[in-house]
């Protein structure tokens, strides 16, 4: 059961770093189990988070309704009382700790991911510290406090250049230009499609604030209509939240063509091509243009889960 949400504002936690944090202090002869060492300091961060969303959220709250006039009178937000401030209406709102790099994170502490067993076991733990504190901030500030599974359309890539500059490369850690999607199966990963929604589908219940699950296939599945609906109706049974298909469709600019191509249209030879694709919750326009090189070298390096 999903809570529903509106999110004011977020915090983001970068757990691969948390995850090098607890590694050194295992190096560095503590006899605790890495995965304790890595949730104490987890925890930690997520009540930093909280403070800093309180922070925000009273800085939001001390703004005149008039700086956002048309939303308040037109009942956007739901509950403005003016007698009360903009408070009554923003209380509503979600307040939430978003995460990056889940894959990374598993990969330092023990290995291997949350594609084995042994990785889904850690990561469960993880979620569930996220959605434990987020109900105890709930209930203590009756404020709606819920956990995110972040796209990071730019920490993606800023986060990765800080982590190398300070560890290198590290495989399967930071032999990229960016960090995976919050607890997503790593796009390079060879998968199948149901395998990735029986895996995701796992996680995604933790998160009350926003995920999402998305599948990469083939444009010829536009010719088998019983394949897609084959995959909807798994991810719905598997009470995937938020589910989507990512086809990749491309436009000559020149002579309107639609297809997935590369850099020449095969209609017009023209080369003036605009690749749509969704790179994370919504479709944008060319990739190349909008996202940075973190999230242009992600969208690369997908693979289709279907053949
Ligand atoms: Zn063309």
């Amino acid at each position: 059961m999903k809570d529903g949400r509106g999110n004011i504002c977020p915090v983001t936690i970068i757990m691969p770093t948390l995850a090098m944090l607890a590694k050194q202090d295992v190096e560095n002869g503590c006899q605790t189990p890495i995965e304790e060492i890595f949730l104490k300091i987890l925890d930690k961060k997520i009540h930093e988070a909280k403070e800093m969303l309180l922070e925000r959220f009273e800085h939001i709250c001390s703004q005149s309704p008039e700086s956002a006039k048309f939303m308040y009178e037109n009942h956007t937000m739901l509950g403005y009382h003016p007698e009360e401030g903009i408070r009554s209406a923003l209380k509503h709102g979600t307040l939430v700790i978003g995460q990056l790099g889940l894959a990374e994170t598993l990969q330092i502490l023990i290995g291997c991911d949350h594609t084995t067993e042994k990785g889904m076991e850690l990561a469960i733990k993880i979620e569930t510290l996220f959605k434990r504190r987020c109900a105890e901030f709930k209930k203590e500030y009756s404020l709606n406090f819920g956990v995110y599974y972040t796209p990071a359309e730019n920490l993606c890539y800023t986060a990765m250049k800080k982590f190398k500059a300070k560890y290198g490369e590290i495989p399967n850690v930071s032999d990229r230009e960016y960090f995976t999607n919050s607890m997503h199966v790593p796009v390079w990963h060879e998968i199948s499609v149901f395998d990735k929604i029986d895996i995701e589908s796992q996680l995604t219940g933790y998160s009350s604030a926003g995920c999402i699950t998305y599948v990469e296939v083939p444009s010829g599945v536009k010719n088998n209509i019983d394949a897609l609906e084959t995959i909807v109706n798994y991810a719905m049974d598997k009470d995937i939240p938020y589910f989507a298909l990512n086809i990749k469709l491309d436009m000559c600019q020149d002579c309107g063509y639609q297809d997935e191509m590369n850099d020449t249209c095969p209609q017009c030879g023209g080369h003036n091509i605009q690749h749509l694709r969704r790179v994370t919750g919504y479709l944008t326009g060319s990739y190349k243009e909008a996202f940075n090189l973190g999230k242009q070298q992600e969208t690369e390096q997908r693979v289709e889960h279907i053949h």
